[in-house]
């Protein structure tokens, strides 16, 4: 998977992600603690299948060496990847 366009100065329509989300920084702003739950990815588990990547509507979550890597700084904790991980490697937990 391509790392984060935002790093770019120009890029190709064709370099943008053909899915709902589109790319931290862009659509949403950083958002770093107010979470109360935070995603926590078992790299073990995970088979880099990017569901995780496709689904989550911010946009903040990569596929780097064939694993699902998070962006913490624009997660927002909505839980929706680890809903949709067919590995349930995607753990919700709790901000102590
Ligand atoms: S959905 Fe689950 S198994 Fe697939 S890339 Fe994301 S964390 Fe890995
Ligand atoms: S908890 Fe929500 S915002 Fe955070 S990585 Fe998962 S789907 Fe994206």
């Amino acid at each position: 998977m391509r790392p984060y366009l935002r790093d770019k100065k120009t890029f190709t329509f064709e370099e943008i992600p053909e899915d709902t989300c589109f790319e931290a920084g862009y659509l949403v702003t950083e958002n770093s603690g107010w979470r109360s739950v935070t995603p926590k990815i078992d790299a073990q588990a995970c088979i880099g299948c990017s569901q995780c990547y496709l689904y989550c509507p911010d946009g903040v979550i990569t596929i780097q060496d064939k694993k699902a890597v998070i962006d913490y700084d624009f997660c927002k904790g909505c839980g929706i990847c680890s809903k949709i991980c067919p590995k349930n490697a995607i753990e919700m937990e709790r901000a102590i």
